[in-house]
């Protein structure tokens, strides 16, 4: 079993950690709001605690809901930091609110290196004016150029929803490793 404690308990921002020292893995999980309140000294200085011990980092920001521009520049200082403890990490969940900042600053998302998981995407039915996310694996979106969305039928009416957004706005992020 992993070792999981709460780092921060501040609410809106809670941040646990699930060390697991035989794997030599280190998972944080990200959930609220990255904003003015959020301060991410005390996760780092957990994590360059856990350098010398731990050889990957995952990162979890499924369940980030909330995103304003403090916030980001409190994330790219973190990210910027713990990145180079581990020689980079693993993004495993993207909410949508993180991805829509990631897609306008590119460096929350750190080295061009660090792997995206499951992404977190808006659809719309404009039958029936439903709104829903879906998790689609960012290694089957392709790239901004050549976008592969899924087709999601609508669970109320079965027409084929639409992206509830601008493709090449919420898309930007793939396009980190295409320059
Ligand atoms: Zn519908």
């Amino acid at each position: 079993m992993p070792l999981s404690l709460p780092i921060l308990k501040t609410p809106p921002l809670l941040v646990e950690a699930e060390l697991d020292l035989p794997a030599s893995t280190l998972r944080l999980r990200f959930a609220g709001n990255l904003d003015e309140n959020a301060d991410l000294r005390k996760v780092q200085a957990y994590c360059d605690g856990q350098k010398e011990t731990v050889g990957s980092l995952y990162l979890d920001l499924g369940q980030v809901t909330y995103l304003n521009s403090p916030g980001v520049r409190a994330w790219i200082q973190f990210l910027g930091r713990v990145q180079s403890f581990f020689q980079g990490c693993a993004f495993e969940r993207l909410s949508e609110s993180f991805l829509h900042s990631a897609s306008a600053y590119a460096e929350m998302l750190g080295f061009a290196s660090n792997s995206l998981g499951s992404c977190e995407v808006p659809f719309f039915c404009s039958a029936c004016a439903r709104r829903l996310t879906h998790w689609i694996d960012a290694g089957e979106l392709g790239t901004l150029k050549a976008l592969k969305l899924p087709a999601v039928p609508c669970p109320q009416c079965g027409s084929a929803m639409r992206l509830d957004d601008f493709e090449k706005e919420f898309f930007k992020f793939l396009a980190r490793k295409e320059k």
